[in-house]
């Protein structure tokens, strides 16, 4: 199965050639908090070479807490968050949800950084959570 995803504007495309991802987070850190408009992102993670893009993407890169770097990637033109990437694991891309062509069946399965949730924050029970960074998934096999 592949995934396919765009932009509100249509100047960012991507598909992805993999059956599933790796994992499917909510992610309440600050800095998450600020792209997603103050609420949770929602991210499906996929190994990077089975991701191809169309159009330009910009980036903001910072150095979080843990030391890596992290890359946000969002549409220049609409400002659609389209993806973030760390520099400890650059064999996985962190597709946001809302980028992907709606019909892909994904729903986060852990809520992670939940220490960092806004008060109001209504955080599935049901999910698995962590209140700051979990286990990286294992490198892709293939
Ligand atoms: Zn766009
Ligand atoms: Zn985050």
């Amino acid at each position: 199965m592949a995934y396919t995803g765009s932009c509100a504007c249509g100047a960012v495309t991507a598909t992805i050639a993999a059956d599933a991802p790796v994992a499917v987070r909510q992610c309440w850190c600050r800095q998450c908090q600020q792209v997603a408009g103050g609420a949770a992102t929602n991210n499906a993670i996929f190994p990077t070479d089975s991701v191809v893009f169309t159009g330009e993407l910009a980036t903001h890169s910072y150095v979080a807490a843990s030391g890596n770097t992290l890359t946000h990637s969002y549409c220049p033109r609409c400002g659609t968050p389209v993806m973030a990437q760390t520099s400890a694991r650059p064999h996985f891309r962190t597709m946001r949800l809302g980028f992907l062509t709606p019909g892909h069946g994904l729903a986060p399965n852990a809520a992670i950084w939940t220490s960092d949730a806004p008060p109001w924050a209504a955080i599935d029970p049901a999910l698995d959570q962590f209140a700051a960074q979990p286990p990286a998934p294992p490198p892709p096999t293939s």
